[in-house]
């Protein structure tokens, strides 16, 4: 079994971006500039926004971070992501989801202009990936992706079973598993909350992609020796042996799961930083168009 490390993988990359934004810089090119909204003081968005303009920073891009208190309206907060869509210097921007419920996260997405969506949930660029045309792939799918590369894990011919369908994660992954490129080029089963037989499909697979949100729901009685396993989910349990008083773990029960699989993503320090690479490299893009 081998564990695929995100921290190390996401090194990698982050040291050719560096390279590349000083070698654009040289080149008199434009400093890649991302513009992050927060609402709200959501811990866990706080710590997510939080490690993005830091990454920001560590690679030599330019990033601003808007706070914005709670109770601010839909039509503020679109009058903001329009401002920013305007401001010339900023080439990508980010809302860290989740929004308050009084706020539409669709009419957020669509509001930010396709050009700076390095998030890559605009349908712009969601319609742009299901035709396999060049355009910003959706930040935590890209990331999966270039893991998948770095570790040369060839996934050609392969069943992968996704599990969860939402807009950011599931779907996305499984229209770029299924693609003709590499990685892709695999058989896809994209499985959710109403799926009936889900262990029977994923005793099948030879690839799972966890993306639900339930802690350890993954089990070893659902897989079969040698899966690929991704856990994408990122789930607080308690900890009374920590400080905190909790921890973070996947979708996947990695204890019991880890011993029977050729590969699996570690939660933390698996697909988490892959995520913020993918933003990156899509935010340096952005820029490189400019
Ligand atoms: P979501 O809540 O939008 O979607 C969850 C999906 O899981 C839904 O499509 C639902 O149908 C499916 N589902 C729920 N229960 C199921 C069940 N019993 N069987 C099969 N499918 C079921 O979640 P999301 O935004 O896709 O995120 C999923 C998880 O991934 C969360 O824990 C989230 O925190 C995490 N996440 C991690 C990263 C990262 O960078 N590591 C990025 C995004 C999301």
């Amino acid at each position: 079994m081998q564990i695929l490390d995100g921290i190390a993988v996401s090194n990698h990359i982050k040291e050719q971006l560096k390279q590349e934004v000083q070698e654009l810089k040289a080149r008199g090119g434009k400093t890649p500039h991302l513009a992050a909204l927060l609402v709200g003081n959501n811990p866990a968005s706080e710590a997510y926004v939080g490690s993005k303009v830091r990454t920001c920073e560590e690679l030599g891009y330019g990033s601003i971070l808007l706070r914005l208190e709670t109770d601010i309206t839909e039509a503020e907060l679109l009058k903001e992501i329009e401002k920013l869509n305007d401001n010339p210097d900023v080439d990508g921007i980010l809302v860290q989801l989740p929004l308050p419920k009084h706020i539409s996260e669709d009419k957020v997405i669509n509001t930010i202009h396709p050009d700076k969506d390095v998030d890559g949930f605009h349908p712009v660029s969601q319609g742009k990936m299901l035709l396999g045309q060049p355009g910003f792939l959706p930040a935590t799918p890209y990331g999966i992706l270039l893991m998948l590369e770095y570790y040369n894990i060839d996934i050609t011919g392969m069943h992968c079973v996704v599990i969860g369908r939402s807009n950011i994660v599931g779907t996305p992954m499984s229209v770029l598993l299924s693609r003709n490129t590499k990685p892709g080029n695999a058989t896809v089963t994209l499985t959710h909350s109403k799926t009936k037989n889900l262990k029977e499909l994923t005793l099948q697979a030879d690839v799972i992609v966890a993306a639900i949100g339930r802690p350890r729901y993954l089990t070893a009685d659902m897989v079969k020796d040698g899966v690929i396993v991704i856990d994408v989910g990122i789930n607080k349990v308690e900890d009374s042996s920590r400080k905190s008083g909790s921890r973070l773990v996947g979708d996947v029960d990695y204890d019991h799961v880890a011993p029977k699989c050729s590969y699996i993503t570690p939660v933390p320090k698996g697909v988490g930083p892959m995520t913020i690479c993918g933003l990156m490299k899509n935010t340096l893009e952005a820029a490189k168009k400019k």
